[in-house]
């Protein structure tokens, strides 16, 4: 079964998208930031990390890198939704990170159900 990673300040996040991956046949673990994202990456060497981008401890840019340092080929995919800069502006940077994908909050479910079974399948 493919592992997900997620990471995510907001618990209520983290809970419906777990629901959402493993209702599709995923394999889910959560993180709720990114120190907490890198060691369960180390750990568990899952197939695809999805990150929210801010987040108290380490935040998603400096997690999305430092996955990357450590394998350049893991799939990530970034989400934000706020903050003090635009979130465009962040999911952009992310993109620059080297997350294949980003999505605006609030979440459309079916396009990243889409996006993560699209990486899935590469
Ligand atoms: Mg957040």
């Amino acid at each position: 079964m493919k592992q997900i990673l997620i990471i995510d300040d907001e618990a209520s996040i983290r809970k419906m998208l777990k629901k959402l991956f493993e209702k599709n046949g995923y394999a889910v673990i959560d993180a709720q930031d990114g120190s907490q994202g890198v060691k369960l990456f180390k750990e568990h060497e899952p197939d695809l990390i999805i990150t929210d981008l801010i987040m108290p401890e380490k935040e998603g840019l400096e997690t999305i890198s430092e996955i990357k340092k450590i394998n350049p080929d893991t799939k990530i995919i970034a989400m934000s939704g706020g903050g003090v800069v635009e979130p465009e502006m962040y999911l952009d940077l992310a993109k620059n990170f080297g997350a294949q994908y980003s999505f605006n909050k609030p979440i459309d479910n079916e396009a990243l159900l889409a996006a993560v079974k699209h990486l899935m399948s590469n």
